[in-house]
């Protein structure tokens, strides 16, 4: 399913941040969205998300226009982001930590999607019976993208999944981000830079002082 985004425009307190945001990413591909801190990711991230409203234009993902559904309804829709901290709850369980937004959002089957994790990410399922202050940082960073593939099981937002990662996680995360394209997820990544999004992804858009400033480009034609 794709994600087309038009003419978006988002305020923070009635400050434009996102001025005509266009912006689409093709079904069951990924996608990578480029620029400094303060560029506007997390912006842009929060609005699909339904974290913050539109002031302008349509998000559009399965038929529909996002901006008239509440975030749980997105959540609920198969739309999931994973936030640049962590956001895990210390005392919680790494299994209970990735089952809260399933109890959150009222999603049946996210026992089914645990075990289905579990299988994508063999590592977490060994210290799921651990709390969460008990993992490392890297480790807490592959629990965050866990949990945000319970309700996300159509398209994913991973905001900074890279940073502060230690390289030898950093590969481990690509190579499970690299795996969700045979799931068919539909996924953006937001990063600083494209040192780790480069090889996955079928795209790449640059973001600066809150506008898309370049279109589409393809990631093979980059590396020519
Ligand atoms: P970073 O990686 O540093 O988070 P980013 O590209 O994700 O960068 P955003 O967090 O989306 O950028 O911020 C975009 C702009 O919006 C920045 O200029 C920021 O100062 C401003 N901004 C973000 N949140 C608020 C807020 N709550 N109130 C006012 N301005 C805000």
């Amino acid at each position: 399913m794709s994600l087309n985004i038009t003419q978006l425009d988002v305020s923070i307190e009635k400050i434009g941040i996102l001025r005509d945001i266009n912006l689409t990413i093709p079904g069951g591909e990924m996608a990578s969205l480029i620029g400094h801190n303060g560029a506007g990711k997390t912006t842009l991230i929060k609005a699909i998300m339904g974290l913050l409203p539109a002031t302008a234009g349509k998000i559009e993902f399965k038929g529909e226009n996002l901006t008239r559904h509440a975030s749980y309804s997105r959540a609920r829709m198969g739309i999931s982001y994973m936030p640049e901290d962590r956001r895990l709850i210390p005392e919680l369980t790494v299994t209970e930590n990735m089952l809260m937004p399933a109890w959150a959002n009222k999603i049946k089957d996210g026992e089914e999607r645990l075990k289905w994790i579990y299988s994508l990410m063999p590592e977490i399922a060994d210290f799921g019976e651990r709390k969460a202050l008990q993992l490392s940082g890297g480790q807490q960073k592959l629990v965050a993208l866990g949990r945000a593939l319970i309700p996300g099981r159509e398209l994913i937002l991973l905001d900074e999944p890279f940073e502060g990662v230690a390289p030898v996680l950093a590969k481990r995360l690509t190579s499970v981000i690299a795996d969700l394209r045979g799931e068919g997820l539909t996924v953006l990544i937001a990063e600083s830079d494209d040192t780790h999004s480069a090889d996955l992804v079928d795209a790449t858009w640059r973001i600066e002082r809150g506008s898309v400033s370049a279109g589409r480009e393809h990631a093979s034609a980059s590396m020519d």
